[in-house]
């Protein structure tokens, strides 16, 4: 399971291991986001966000899990399988 950012999975299983990423964004803005690591405070991020633009106050912290699939452009390499 290895195609950088965007892991092969073929399946539910490795799909349940992948690793997981989360954001946080203004649900007033369409794309003004910020990556959360480990540690990050979504709530820091959105305070400075409604600091500047105080009609933007509505946040939501987004979770996500990458994965790549098989495609007749891009088989799956043998060690994902
Ligand atoms: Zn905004």
């Amino acid at each position: 399971m290895n195609n950088g950012p965007f892991p092969w999975v073929v399946t539910k299983e490795e799909l349940e291991q992948a690793p997981t990423g989360a954001f946080v964004e203004c649900a007033d803005c369409l794309g003004d986001n910020r990556a959360l690591r480990d540690g990050d405070d979504p709530l820091r991020w959105a305070r400075d966000h409604v600091a500047m633009l105080p009609h933007h106050n509505r946040f939501r912290v987004v979770t996500l899990k990458n994965f790549s699939i098989a495609s007749v452009l891009s088989p799956t390499p043998d060690s994902a399988r």
